[in-house]
């Protein structure tokens, strides 16, 4: 992630706080959640930074009551989140397991041979569409950030550094590019013009050709009270409901849904153009139909989600202001995206946390954006002995607390912050 200042995005056609949807275009009225002011979570700080000015833009989540999509405002450009991306997924290996599984799944599901294409949309480094040249399938992939596409050439893996909509998409087709296979994992979330892209993604794809897309289900989100996935650089969070009525604007059908536990809790989405001789699987009307009695179509059920996290802020400032009367020693354990904007939610600055560790290099020396908590490796947690680990990327806690066991040793015990305040200690529990 570029770390360089982050240039503000001149006005969307929008005046003041009186914002269109980014999916159908009426004016957005209700709050989700508004998370107040906090700096673009991935913008890391050196030393000789902290003494200086941050951005900071509002994390103010808006839900539009015509098509039910969470949104945020483009405070931050995509530009400037993907020019040069740091990102690498190769770097998770469980996140490369997940991508072998799906290329030879749906290779066998669709038929996918020599003859087809294979395109996916940001594509990274290469760690899914590598998995298709051993079955024998042609890919390209389509990838904004010049440095990872790089690698992903390396891995031989032909890649366009280029961001995904219909320019690009009729270029691909006057080239004699057409798609049996179009995928898009966690990339929905970061598109500005989402019509433009999906409207890419209908000329782009055979006849008889599908997408799938995968993204965080804003019913998990909601229900598991994830609040803390949310940040600047994810503009958008869906439901199943707001896919269906956007493959349909787009002259596209759903043809599938299966649930995914990867990223808190996702959703695998099956397109195929509207004509199609594809059959829709019950899976879809059957979810569809959950989503509508968990009150999804219910604007009060997204005012309620805004109350739990503040609940949650007040649990967790309690426990960490109980901790520090008591005299107690406190740090966190990563320096993830989603901990960066529940750390300035709650305001949790070296006042409670004396520093937090991370496993990434290019993060140690460095500072969390806005609160300025010291990020260093892993073994400083050895050296400090504290009370508590504050556990921030709480999606991995077991793993965290599985290769972190010997803090019990000095008698350390984890705080997990959501969905609420739990403490794990860690000698109750079995190696
Ligand atoms: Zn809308």
């Amino acid at each position: 992630m570029n770390i360089q200042a982050v240039e503000i995005v001149r006005d969307h056609n929008t005046a003041g706080r009186d914002v269109g949807c980014r999916l159908c275009g009426s004016r957005l009225r209700h709050t989700l959640v508004d998370l107040g002011m906090s700096p673009p979570c991935e913008s890391i700080l050196k030393a000789d930074q902290i003494d200086q000015m941050e951005l900071y833009y509002p994390l103010n989540v808006m839900v539009c009551d015509t098509c039910l999509l969470v949104q945020l405002k483009e405070y931050v450009s995509a530009e400037t989140i993907f020019s040069e991306y740091a990102y690498f997924s190769s770097f998770s290996t469980s996140w490369v397991a997940h991508a072998k599984a799906y290329c030879e799944a749906i290779t066998k599901r669709l038929g996918l041979g020599e003859e087809s294409l294979a395109v996916e949309l940001a594509s990274n480094d290469g760690y899914l569409l590598q998995h298709f040249l051993p079955l024998g399938v042609p890919v390209i992939g389509v990838e904004p950030a010049a440095n990872v596409a790089r690698a992903a050439e390396e891995k031989g893996v032909l890649t366009r550094v280029d961001f995904f909509g219909v320019r690009l998409a009729n270029q691909m087709v006057t080239e004699e590019l057409k798609a049996d296979l179009i995928i898009g994992n966690n990339v929905l979330a970061q598109v500005p013009d989402l019509n433009d892209f999906v409207a890419g993604m209908k000329i782009l794809l055979k006849p008889e050709g599908v997408v799938t897309l995968e993204f965080p289900h804003i019913e998990r989100l909601m229900a598991e009270n994830q609040f803390d996935t949310i940040y600047h650089e994810h503009y958008s969070y869906f439901s199943l409901l707001t896919v269906d009525l956007m493959a349909a604007r787009h002259g596209l059908r759903v043809i599938d849904v299966e649930e995914l536990p990867t990223h808190g809790g996702s959703l695998r989405v099956y397109l195929a153009h509207e004509g199609s001789s594809r059959a829709t699987e019950d899976s879809v009307t059957e979810l569809l139909d959950r989503e509508k009695r968990h009150g999804l179509m219910d604007m009060s059920t997204y005012a309620s989600f805004g109350l739990k996290a503040k609940r949650a802020k007040r649990d967790l400032l309690a426990f960490l202001i109980a901790a520090k009367n008591e005299g107690k020693k406190i740090c966190g354990y990563g320096a993830p995206g989603k901990g960066n904007t529940l750390l300035n939610y709650c305001a949790i600055g070296t006042d409670f946390l004396d520093f937090t560790v991370d496993r990434n290099p290019y993060k140690h020396g460095r500072y969390t954006p806005g609160m300025h908590i010291p990020i260093k490796p892993v073994q400083a947690i050895d050296e400090a002995k504290p009370d508590y680990i504050l556990i921030l990327p709480w999606n991995l806690k077991d793993e965290i607390v599985q290769q972190m066991h010997h803090v019990a040793g000095w008698g350390a015990k984890f705080v997990v912050p959501i969905p609420f305040v739990t403490v794990i200690d860690p000698s109750e529990l079995r190696k």
